[in-house]
């Protein structure tokens, strides 16, 4: 079983179509239709998987994303951490960001099989992931700290998943340079539930500090920046596959 990257590795996305379109004929066509409904010809080809006698192995050519707004629907019983003096709470903006990353995301044609914001994690989000097929999982958040000068992006994954670093990487990556906030990295955590008991590669992102005033401002009025800096990242990752 192959697909366009294993096949044709080294090559310019550009030139492996190429090749595609010379060689290929009938996954060619299939990546023209895909097309024609709306997905992305790149993603395509990435995510599609065929053999040498240009019989499509794999049809199903959307990478699969469940993704989980962090805390409770309007704050009950868990808002998340709160900005009192702003009048935020991170369930209602993590709401936000992640409502509109599903959108971007499914204009990119990658299928999101699940946007769950509730506070029963074993069932209803978890057990709803894993049931759901996804390939990976994608929890956002904001961070909080007692010092409001903490400040910026990180994205935690569960010690010694190689694919929640290289999907956290690129996701940390497009924000910070997006949003510009600081970048704090990857971070390592086996504590987190939805890292710890879901079965496809996890991460969780916090965007930036809901308890620092720069970070705060974007939160408030930069969420589709946001989004758009996650589902970047997430196309990112496609494409590396
Ligand atoms: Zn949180």
């Amino acid at each position: 079983m192959v697909d366009i990257h294993n096949k044709n590795e080294g090559l310019s996305l550009k030139a492996q179509l190429q090749i595609v379109k010379e060689a290929y004929p009938k996954v060619w066509q299939y990546i023209l239709e895909a097309e024609k409904r709306g997905h992305d010809r790149a993603m395509t080809a990435t995510l599609l998987q065929y053999d040498d006698d240009d019989e499509i192995i794999k049809e199903d050519d959307q990478m699969k994303v469940f993704l989980n707004p962090g805390h409770s629907p309007d704050g009950r019983p868990d808002s998340g951490a709160c900005n009192y003096a702003m009048d935020l709470r991170e369930c209602d903006i993590a709401k936000t960001i992640t409502d509109l990353v599903a959108g971007y995301l499914t204009a990119a044609g990658v299928q999101v099989v699940g946007n769950v914001q509730s506070d029963d994690l074993v069932g209803d989000v978890v057990g709803a992931a894993n049931a759901s097929g996804a390939d990976v999982f994608i929890s956002i958040h904001c961070n909080s700290f007692a010092n409001p000068n903490a400040n910026g992006t990180e994205t935690c994954v569960y010690p010694g998943s190689s694919v929640g670093v290289k999907l956290g990487g690129y996701i940390q990556r497009q924000i910070v340079e997006a949003l510009d906030t600081t970048d704090r990295g990857i971070k390592y955590r086996d504590g987190l539930y939805v890292l710890r008991a879901t079965d496809m590669p996890a991460v969780l992102v916090e965007t930036a500090f809901i308890s620092n005033g720069e970070d705060v401002a974007k939160l408030r009025d930069q969420a589709d920046e946001f989004a758009r800096a996650i589902a970047r990242g997430v196309t990112d990752y496609v494409c590396s596959l």
